[in-house]
């Protein structure tokens, strides 16, 4: 957790499927003038991936402007034990139940948040089924809707996740230099023979585990050497292989589909009307080689096709991924782009 003279307070919650998640509440000096703002992590990370080592992270700069800062762990989190998760099960078990955890902390009647990738993706579905009505305002990065990949990626989400998914269960970014026996082992010397872009394996396995690019999360120039070097092994661990079967069933289709059926999720997401009032913007890095930029223009479109001059898109030149929150110039590139979003 940061290193900064924050109070950091961590509340447990209980999903209905029986799992122990948590929120953490992160106070400056002064006590928060606005709104609730909750960040919701991405596949096989965590809360931290919010806490880059740079000077002014995310958590900082939402601190400064007065917000009151909420980090979701999701049942997608490296802080808890493997799940075979999916989608399905975030959307409809873990954030609404994280939105009401922090409306029942601070009294607030509404929240917004900020949401990145596979949290995006599925606290979209969460809100487009109409399960997070106390969200006014959501800030997505990356992907939401509609996941576009590069043609490489989903040659691995068609061909290899299949036969993997039979023989692993999870990959793991995290071994770094310590793949286990056997199969991943295997995996990791087929990545470092295919990835010269740097010598940190972490860095290498987090490119063949999440996209096509080299790197596929971030453009090396915009990260500092400490975030690279150290925290991309500390912060990158499990991801089940049945994530990847449902993000390859919605890649397929073209937008979010569900894979499982759980109360009143829709099979289909873009088929009706979205059941929330939030106000949407969307992010994407131009250089993003996990979720193309057009996952987000699709996005985009189809929010204002529903509601024309609401909603609004940043692209973002130069960034990629995760560079959007962990870039030692995102402070000044990105976050203020955010804060103004959030209003
Ligand atoms: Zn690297």
């Amino acid at each position: 957790m940061t290193s900064k003279l924050y109070d950091i307070r961590k509340v447990p919650f209980q999903t209905a499927d029986g799992l122990t998640l948590d929120v953490t509440n992160i106070r400056g000096a002064k006590p928060p003038t606005k709104s609730p703002v909750l960040l919701v992590h991405g596949a096989g990370v965590r809360g931290n991936i919010f806490n880059a080592p740079v000077e002014t992270t995310v958590i900082d700069a939402l601190l400064a402007e007065g917000f009151d800062v909420w980090l979701e762990n999701w049942r997608a989190s490296i802080d808890f034990r493997l799940h075979d998760w999916t989608l399905d099960q975030a959307a409809f078990f873990d954030h609404p139940e994280a939105v009401k955890t922090v409306l029942h902390e601070t009294g607030a009647q509404t929240i917004k948040a900020i949401i990145h990738c596979q949290g995006s993706t599925s606290f979209t579905m969460s809100a487009l089924a109409g399960l997070v009505p106390q969200v006014e305002t959501i800030v997505s990065n990356a992907v939401s809707l509609h996941p576009i990949v590069p043609r490489w990626s989903r040659v691995k989400l068609r061909l290899a996740v299949p036969v993997l998914a039979r023989l692993m269960r999870s990959m793991n970014p995290g071994w770094g230099d310590d793949t286990p026996a056997g199969l991943p082992r295997l995996l990791g010397w087929l990545t470092k023979a295919a990835h010269h872009e740097c010598d940190n394996t972490a860095c290498q396995l987090v490119s063949f585990t999440y996209g096509a690019g080299r790197p596929a999360l971030w453009e090396h120039e915009n990260l500092n050497d400490e975030t690279h070097d150290t925290f991309i092994q500390a912060e990158f661990g499990h991801v089940p292989l049945s994530f990847f079967r449902h993000i390859r069933a919605c890649e397929a289709a073209g937008h979010l589909i569900s894979l499982e059926t759980y109360g009143t999720l829709p099979e289909d997401y873009a088929a009706a009307p979205p059941k929330t009032d939030a106000r949407w913007v969307f992010f994407a890095g131009e250089e993003n080689k996990c979720f193309l930029p057009d996952s987000q223009q699709a996005s985009f479109e189809w929010f204002d096709g529903h509601a024309p001059g609401k909603h609004a898109l940043h692209w973002l030149p130069g960034y990629s991924h995760l560079d959007v929150f962990m870039g030692k110039n995102a402070a000044t590139d990105v976050f203020p782009k955010m804060i103004a979003a959030l209003g």
